[in-house]
């Protein structure tokens, strides 16, 4: 009786600790982001890519406003698109670690947690296009995770503003650039990847339209780009 009581606490505090620690680390990355708010600062960061398409559209458009950014890529992705990892580091963006095939660290197994975080591919791990910093997708952590990140060296880093690029209903483009306007800063989430289905173009242009806008915010009010590795 005793032994399987202390069984259920010894099973319980395993995963309290699998699941707390990432969560603590979690409010710990968002407390550090929200930081930023207020701040005079922007970092613009895109997940979850590299496509050829927009993100060479992306890195057009930062380039014509001399700007930089930080493109938290999928392994798997940055191995099909060697070429454009490249063109992301030759213009001075920085390149940041997004897990080699974007699993949900909350449902998915430790085993398969821990490899999708720590196999990073050859092109991220060397040379100018080495990955700087993590971000976990969905911004789901667990110990394992959190362990994987410090492995490999990278720190952690949310967002404060979601741009809405992924919801179902996409938003306005002036209500989002309202709200970072509003916030006087941060770090802007939104997503590079190679979208299907037939409202992809819409948010392809949303994501266009959205970089152009705060482009424009962020020359007018004076504010400070920064990499995702600096905040
Ligand atoms: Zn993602």
């Amino acid at each position: 009786m005793l032994a399987g009581i202390y069984a259920v606490l010894g099973i319980s505090a395993l995963v309290a600790a699998y699941f707390g620690v990432g969560i603590a680390v979690r409010v710990w990355s968002q407390n550090r982001s929200a930081k930023l708010r207020g701040s005079g600062v922007l970092a613009i960061t895109y997940d979850d890519g590299p496509s050829p398409e927009l993100t060479n559209k992306i890195l057009d458009l930062l380039k014509e406003f001399d700007a930089k950014a930080t493109f938290f890529v999928i392994g798997r992705d940055a191995e099909a698109h060697p070429t454009v990892i490249e063109r992301i580091a030759a213009e001075g963006h920085t390149v940041g670690w997004h897990s080699m095939t974007h699993l949900n660290q909350w449902k998915t197994s430790p085993l398969r947690a821990w490899r999708d975080t720590t196999r990073v591919p050859p092109i991220l791990t060397s040379g100018s296009t080495r990955a700087k910093v993590y971000r976990p997708p969905y911004g789901k952590l667990n110990l394992l995770t959190v362990l994987a990140f410090l492995k490999l060296r990278l720190s952690s880093v949310h967002w404060t503003l979601v741009s809405g690029d992924t919801y179902p209903e996409v938003p306005d483009v002036d209500d989002v650039v309202k709200a970072l306007d509003n916030a006087g800063g941060g770090i802007i989430l939104m997503h590079d990847m190679k979208r299907s289905g037939p409202d992809a173009e819409e948010r392809n242009r949303f994501v266009l339209g959205l970089t152009r806008s705060i482009l424009e915010l962020r020359r007018q009010r004076g504010w400070k780009l920064a990499s995702a590795t600096d905040v």
